[in-house]
């Protein structure tokens, strides 16, 4: 390619999603993450001859809803196929999952950046299983260097969503802002915890570049097991570099999938992709085909969650709030329902919003915890923030009733964060309450007006702006806790 071509990126995401079901997705074996290794296994997730596969009906209901969050359309029939391989952490050999004829195709999620509206288009979205989970011992915790590894199974059947983007991203920021997006929409939809450090949620990203302007494709690679979205982020921005250079140099791009290695920022080309048909999928002969009637669709569909776009729209037209505060509002779920929630206790929703997105969202950035709607108990504090919608709402009504000064808020709020005690207690142990009580403010003033009788002189002879001299000596008398309108107007009127 001849030096001094602009080049056009090309992404496409695959995003696994571990469903939060009881059970996992052919057998009755508890699914949630962790346990004592091993124990959450039976004969069928543990591959023993004979044992059946089962499909979990809730599971289904999950993935069904994520269709239709993407607006997908759903297969009236889908199958499920081997996909064939050998791995330790594959006890049958084969992982269950589709190929041919997936539960939903044709759907999109559109992000918006700066401004711009991205529409991505889902090309498919199937149902599969997990594997269970090699453990390498050894210092690098990776195959290579270990020194023996051992096989956990509890994760082995856990029900997994994939995900299938077009290739219909170009560049490494709206790969990242999409993630979020499709974050953010699981999360409202309850289908996942979508924890990345225990692996609910993992991407790999498709990347290849093309002379800008072209509709052809160019050779792709492939970044594996993308666990925190600003790596991938980055590990993207690095390989489209490599690949420009490549091409550049009059080099292939070669099909091959890609480590990105987090300590250098540098990207390492691994070993060539497999092709489909190294997989020697076939159809499942242990499970019929799935049926999905309009029935159940329309059941689903009828207890779907409002949806974060939604939201933010309602946000807009009913509450009356700017777009930003919707768009920031409603891009964590915990953290919208909560504004919701304290709504019930306090009425003025800028107000609110603001807190929410300024001292409150500080707080949480900070201690990394999540809001809760449901009574926190102790065993959760180190996750969750004490704060409840009720104490917020009654905390929110004290500065706006004057009962406390907002600058004083600003202390009063992370300590009910952290504590779990109402505003009330924690003004009356600080002492913070703000005084408006006029006698007390009249006597303070009288003390501060005496005590500068230069200034008084001035104030008199026209200078006015010494109004402001004396507000700062009496709210410094009174330890900041005078309330800064009622000083003012009886210093007015003294002067
Ligand atoms: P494979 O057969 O290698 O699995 P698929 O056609 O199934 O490839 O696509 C897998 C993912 O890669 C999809 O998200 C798709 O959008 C993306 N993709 C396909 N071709 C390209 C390309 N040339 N450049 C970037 N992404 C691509
Ligand atoms: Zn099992
Ligand atoms: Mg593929």
């Amino acid at each position: 390619m001849a030096a001094g071509t602009a080049y056009e990126p090309v992404i496409g995401l695959e995003i696994h999603v571990e469903l939060s079901t009881k059970s996992k997705m052919f057998c009755g074996c508890e699914a949630r993450f962790g346990g004592i290794p091993n124990t959450r296994t039976c004969p069928v997730c543990s591959a023993q001859p004979g044992a059946l596969p089962v499909i979990n009906r809730e599971a289904i209901r999950h993935i069904a809803r994520i269709a239709l969050a993407l607006d997908c359309r759903i297969a009236p029939g889908s199958i499920f196929h081997r996909k064939n391989y050998f791995y330790p952490d594959l006890p049958k050999g084969y992982q269950i999952s589709q190929y041919d004829m997936p539960f939903a195709v044709e759907g999109h999620l559109d992000v918006t950046m700066d401004g711009e509206q991205h529409r991505v288009g889902i090309e498919r979205v199937h149902q599969e299983e997990d594997t269970g989970k090699n453990i390498h011992a050894g210092e690098s915790g990776r195959i290579a260097g270990a020194i023996y590894s051992l096989i956990d199974f509890n994760r082995c059947g856990i029900p997994l969503v994939e995900i299938v983007t077009k290739p219909d991203i170009h560049s490494p920021q709206v790969a990242r802002s999409f993630l979020n997006k499709l974050k953010n929409t699981l999360q409202y939809l309850d289908v996942s915890d979508c924890n990345m450090e225990e692996g609910s949620l993992r991407c790999d990203a498709n990347v290849s570049v093309r002379p800008a302007g072209s509709d052809l494709l160019g050779v792709k690679t492939e970044l594996k097991n993308m666990n925190s979205f600003k790596h991938l982020e980055k590990g993207l921005a690095k390989e489209i570099e490599r690949q420009i250079g490549l091409l550049e140099a009059g080099r292939p791009v070669v099909q091959q999938t890609v480590h990105y290695e987090v300590a250098s920022g540098e990207v390492h080309p691994m070993r060539s992709k497999e092709y489909a048909h190294d997989y020697r999928y076939f159809p499942e002969p242990d499970l019929s085909p799935l049926e999905i009637s309009q029935d159940f669709v329309d059941d689903v569909r009828t207890g779907m969650p409002e949806l974060p776009s939604v939201r933010a729209a309602r946000y807009v037209t009913e509450l009356n709030l700017p777009e930003y505060d919707a768009e920031v509002l409603t891009s964590n779920r915990d953290t919208s329902d909560f504004f919701d929630e304290t709504l019930n206790y306090f009425d003025d929703q800028k107000m609110l919003s603001n807190w929410v997105m300024g001292d409150l969202g500080a707080y949480l950035n900070a201690s990394g915890k999540k809001l809760s709607i449901e009574t926190v108990s102790p065993g959760q504090a180190d996750q969750l923030c004490w704060l409840s919608p009720a104490g917020f709402g009654e905390f929110l009504a004290m500065i706006k009733d004057g009962e406390i000064a907002a600058a004083s808020g600003k202390a009063v709020l992370p300590e009910m964060c952290e504590t779990g005690k109402t505003a009330r207690e924690i003004v009356e142990e600080k002492g913070l309450a703000q005084i408006s009580d006029t006698a007390r403010i009249e006597a303070l003033i009288d003390r501060v007006i005496e005590a500068n009788p230069e200034q008084r002189e001035q104030y008199k002879s026209g200078k006015k702006q010494v109004l402001g001299y004396f507000v700062g000596q009496v709210m410094k008398e009174s330890g900041g806790r005078a309330n800064p309108r009622t000083v003012n107007e009886i210093l007015r009127e003294k002067l």
